[in-house]
């Protein structure tokens, strides 16, 4: 990391932070918000899953509302026991029937390895206990994922799951065939 790119905690305290940036820009969105006076049951009955890639709009991407989706986002889209418990949250109590999984090109998953883990144990003197759940390939890291969520047995919807890459420099999805 370049240390000319990053000003020092001290002059980031005597500035605006990037969060004052955020609140301020919510002042703007708020002046102009009604209350859309929906329920929170999603629009779409959908659950996406998606890695926190900064690249992927996923609301741009998929042509979705506000209200439409549950949004469940991780590093790699990866399909934990945490994702789990939202997504059985998302169909129990609030109705949704789908599952649209979305990995993409050029994620930072793919440059890890579990060595990770490793070394921050020897930084900080304590292994974590999550996997990394780096991959190499994204096809078969995606067709993992589909089949984590189609086994779940706390799912009650487990027919409709589909698996895509996200091209991040075309912005096209290409669907993974789960065979
Ligand atoms: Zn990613």
């Amino acid at each position: 990391m370049s240390t000319s790119a990053h000003p020092s905690a001290d002059a980031i305290r005597t500035g605006p932070t990037v969060t004052d940036r955020l609140v301020e820009a919510n002042e703007r969105y708020a002046a102009e918000f009604t209350d859309p006076g929906m329920d929170a049951r999603p629009v779409l009955r959908v659950a996406v899953v998606a890695c926190m890639d900064a690249r992927l709009d996923l609301h741009a991407a998929l042509g979705l509302e506000l209200g439409d989706c549950h949004t469940i986002r991780n590093a790699g889209g990866v399909v934990t026991d945490d994702v789990i418990r939202s997504l059985t949250i998302s169909q129990r109590a609030l109705g949704t029937r789908s599952v649209m999984l979305v990995h993409h090109t050029n994620c930072g998953l793919e440059s890890l390895t579990e060595d990770f883990r490793h070394e921050l144990e020897d930084e900080v003197g304590q292994r974590p206990a999550w996997a990394v759940e780096a991959f190499r390939d994204v096809d078969q890291d995606v067709r993992q994922s589909m089949q984590r969520v189609r086994t779940s047995p706390f799912l009650l919807h487990s027919d409709d799951v589909r698996g895509f890459v996200f091209d991040v420099t075309t912005g096209l999805l290409r669907e993974i065939d789960p065979a």
